[in-house]
């Protein structure tokens, strides 16, 4: 069984990938973007799944459409990963399948981005849908931040391109947050994201423990899973100091996890691989 894997570059992950899905068994190959074409041609046969790991959201996206309307599964599928690369439509989402989640509006204009933070109260958190690493995702902390953020940029961007983005009300964590890696419907390892910073994004500089994955943490991922399918995603949490709560923040389809297997001993890529190989032989 040919397993294609969908890359803009072999990172370690991706590497870790290859090894573990050959272990399984399986005829896995990494897939350029310039191999697509043949692939969708139907050059060399149909392949029995396609995981997809590119870099930019952009591309993933333009894959996995590609390979699905040729016939081809793809994990994660595209409606998944266009959903996660984009903050509004995953609150939307969560809102829908009833997810605890920090009350969310969306803006469109600059004005929109100062009603909706007047109307959740400072500090609110104003983020691009689109982005990760933290990138963007800024704190108002009162309301010469929000004139700061808003009088730089309007007379700049004329086009509004920058628009929509999301405003958020500000959850006040204990200092970290969590992220964890879901394989297939299962939690397999939480991590904590420790960081002095208010965004805790490890590219940001955050440290990183493992705990372990409590019924909450469990409960949630499986609410994930209902409203997004199964899938390999990495499901940011943050707890509200307030309630004690934990809340989705948001899911990422194409998490990086190299690191925090080393660290702490959770081979994800095999247990990906393995969900590969069952999801190949039905
Ligand atoms: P990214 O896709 O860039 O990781 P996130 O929405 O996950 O964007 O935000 C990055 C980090 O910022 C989170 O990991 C969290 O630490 C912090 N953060 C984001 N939104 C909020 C919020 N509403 N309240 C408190 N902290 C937040
Ligand atoms: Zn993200
Ligand atoms: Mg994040």
């Amino acid at each position: 069984d040919e397993v294609l894997l969908s890359v803009t570059m072999l990172r370690p992950e991706e590497k870790l990938l290859l090894g573990a899905l050959r272990a399984e068994g399986l005829a896995a190959r990494p897939l350029l973007m310039e191999d697509v074409a043949a692939v969708v041609a139907g050059q060399g046969g149909p392949p029995a799944l396609a995981v997809i790991r590119n870099l930019s959201h952009r591309d993933a996206v333009n894959v996995s459409r590609r390979l699905e309307y040729a016939g081809v599964t793809t994990l994660n599928r595209s409606s998944v990963i266009e959903a996660c690369n984009d903050k509004g439509l995953q609150s939307l989402l969560f809102a829908r399948h009833g997810i605890p989640h920090p009350v969310t509006r969306h803006a469109f204009s600059y004005d929109q981005v100062r009603a909706a933070v007047s109307e959740l109260g400072m500090p609110a958190v104003v983020k691009p849908v689109s982005g990760s690493w933290g990138r963007g995702v800024t704190k108002m902390a009162n309301a010469e931040c929000v004139e700061a953020w808003a009088g730089g940029r309007e007379s700049a961007d004329a086009t509004g391109k920058l628009f929509p983005v999301v405003v958020q009300s500000y959850i006040d964590k204990p200092g970290h947050d969590l992220r964890v890696v879901v394989v297939g419907r299962t939690p397999v390892v939480a991590i904590q994201r420790v960081s002095d910073d208010w965004r805790t994004n490890t590219h940001l500089g955050a440290e990183v423990r493992r705990v372990e994955v409590t019924a909450e943490i469990d409960k949630l991922c499986g609410q994930v899973v209902e409203a997004l399918g199964p899938g390999f995603y990495g499901v940011d949490l943050v707890e509200d100091r307030s309630t004690g709560e934990l809340l989705v923040l948001e899911v990422n389809a194409n998490p990086e996890f190299a690191k925090s297997s080393e660290r702490h001993g959770v081979d994800v890529a095999g247990l990906y691989a393995a969900y590969v190989a069952e999801r190949v032989s039905v």
